[in-house]
């Protein structure tokens, strides 16, 4: 399974980034609202998440590093899902088969923690007893040791790094119930808060998008039967290179989605300068019944079934709320 799990691992791990989304949507997937992460060296010495969630039940522990795709897969019809899915349920798998990955986690039910993890040829998972409070931490040493060529790709701890904490950024803005840290090379280099009342929220925008934007940014709100947009906008006249910001989210997750950004755009249009951005960070919101999330692996994309109506409403949502700020 090792050389299957490397092969695997080609998809979902491109970069230390990559190995550092895995393991936070797990920890969100788990329930957490406290998530530490701390990188030595861009990320190719260490990656540690520590959470403070639901944990993971001894008996468990080696299926979490087992691959268990294929059983997924069974019941999809449609082969375009099938190869969107194909890492589902075997991102640790991937992950620990192109480094040192050791697994500590502990139940609120249960008196000790375990402590697992896999390796050789067959990927035996070994297990022990550890100490650990409630929660699950990972930590991925060495990554890409094994794959030489892969390891050669990775860019500067600089630039490696930059690209885990611009991650973290966009997490971050996509649950401002949950507090997050983060370390690299034991300096400390975003602790926030969880944020839970509005002008939290906005405080968390302003440390994350900088003060330029915070100073700039209006709040909107719009609704289209139950269709939501909602955010901070930054007026044409004030876009520049200093507040360059942009995120958008569906239903909370972070997307890079063509219809949103091309509905971003048109919105703007009209009132940008050639060299100027748009700034914002947007949250749609719509019943999840009309939306895929699965179209890419990334899971950046999505398909709207109902494309044109969503396109058009964020297009007047944002042209009606840029008129209002544009004097
Ligand atoms: P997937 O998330 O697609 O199920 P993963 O390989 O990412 O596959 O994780 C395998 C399993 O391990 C998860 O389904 C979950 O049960 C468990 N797991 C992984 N990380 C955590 C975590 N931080 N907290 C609790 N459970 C976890
Ligand atoms: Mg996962």
């Amino acid at each position: 399974p090792q050389l299957a799990n490397q092969i695997a691992a080609g998809e979902v791990v491109e970069r230390p980034a990559s190995v550092v989304k895995e393991l936070v949507e797990n920890s969100l997937d788990a329930g957490a609202d406290h998530i530490d992460i701390d990188i030595e060296k861009g990320g190719s010495k260490l990656i540690r998440v520590r959470d403070n969630g639901s944990g993971i039940v001894e008996q468990e522990l080696v299926l979490a590093l087992s691959r268990h795709a294929t059983s997924k897969i069974a019941d999809l019809d449609d082969l375009e899902a099938i190869n969107s899915l194909g890492f589902r349920g075997e991102a640790l798998a991937s992950i620990s088969s192109v480094s040192r990955l050791t697994l500590t986690s502990r139940t609120a039910e249960q008196t000790a923690a375990w402590q697992a993890s896999a390796a050789g040829r067959d990927m035996q998972v070994d297990i022990r007893p550890a100490a650990h409070p409630t929660g699950t931490s990972i930590e991925v040493l060495d990554l890409f040791f094994n794959t030489p060529a892969r390891r050669k790709f990775l860019r500067t701890d600089k630039t490696e790094f930059g690209h885990i904490d611009e991650l973290v950024k966009r997490l971050a803005l996509s649950r401002y119930d949950v507090s997050w840290q983060l370390t690299h090379n034991g300096q400390s280099v975003r602790r926030l808060k969880a944020a839970v009342t509005a002008e939290q929220r906005q405080k968390r925008v302003a440390t994350l998008c900088g003060r330029a934007f915070a100073e700039h940014a209006a709040f909107i709100e719009n609704q289209y039967g139950d269709v939501k947009i909602w955010g901070w906008i930054v007026a044409p006249g004030a876009c520049s290179a200093q507040l360059q910001c942009q995120y958008s989210y569906v239903n909370g997750r972070m997307m890079r989605d063509k219809l949103l950004n091309h509905a971003i755009r048109q919105a703007y249009a009209d009132t940008l300068q050639p060299e100027q951005q748009p700034a914002f960070v947007l949250y749609l919101e719509l019943d999840p019944r009309q939306v895929d999330v699965n179209v890419h692996p990334a899971k950046h994309e999505v398909r709207f079934h109902q494309a044109r109506l969503i396109h058009d409403f964020v297009v007047s949502a944002l042209t009606d709320a840029l008129s209002q700020l544009t004097p």
